[in-house]
């Protein structure tokens, strides 16, 4: 059951560690599943695993209390996490935690990533907040992403790393990519001098062109 879900986040987290998106066994990846009882599920990588030799069985599948339905292994330790976001959001049925480089050090530092550049702003929404920073698997990270996560396809997590969302994984991808370029754009901008930021007119039009115009729409 759900073998092309189970493919698409075994491709996925491979290109995320190939890409150095997610580091060691850090980070993880998760897709809401739609079963044909309307009864909702969660696909999430195994906890620890080496991505390199992750495979579709080392998938676990969970409900919405957390508890295994199928797999034989420790679901990510950031299940709750996961799961709250999907509760809380309803479009969105991709979700990808990483500890990019150059999103981290914001995450570190603490700062919001401003609207700076159009692809970010476009696709995440706005800026990019940082949550406010909880132990790592807790209750509190979780509802501290849903917060910051408002309105957003990506945030930071305080001294941790970052998390983008998506309705596909492709979109949920797009969304990390997008928030390492734009924390790398942020540290280098502030190297070279001062920062000009868009508009919230000009970055509302952006957003209102990508949603509804932009590509082969
Ligand atoms: P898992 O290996 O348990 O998915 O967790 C790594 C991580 O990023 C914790 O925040
Ligand atoms: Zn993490």
């Amino acid at each position: 059951m759900f073998e092309e879900e189970k493919k698409q986040i075994v491709d996925m987290s491979l290109r995320l560690y190939n890409e150095q998106l997610i580091v060691g066994t850090w980070g993880n990846v998760s897709m809401r599943l739609h079963c044909e009882n309307g009864e909702e599920l969660y696909l999430v990588t195994p906890s620890g695993m080496e991505y390199e030799k992750t495979k579709s069985e080392d998938l676990v599948i969970v409900n919405g209390e957390g508890n295994i339905v199928e797999g034989h292994r420790n679901p990510t330790s950031e299940l709750k996490m996961h799961i709250k976001i999907y509760k809380s959001i309803n479009n969105v049925d991709a979700i990808i935690h990483t500890h990019s480089t150059c999103a981290t050090a914001c995450a570190v530092a603490g700062v919001t990533i401003p609207m700076m550049v159009e692809d970010m702003v476009q696709h995440i929404g706005g800026d990019i907040r940082v949550a406010k920073y909880a132990l790592p698997g807790s209750d509190e990270l979780a509802d501290y992403a849903v917060e910051a996560l408002k309105d957003r396809n990506g945030a930071l997590l305080k001294n941790h790393g970052a998390i983008g969302i998506g309705k596909t994984m492709l979109d949920a991808y797009k969304s990390c990519v997008l928030i390492e370029k734009s924390a790398k754009i942020l540290i280098c901008a502030k190297i070279l001098g001062h920062i000009n930021l868009l508009s919230t007119e000009d970055a509302q039009k952006m957003i209102e062109y990508y949603n509804n115009r932009y590509g082969q729409k």
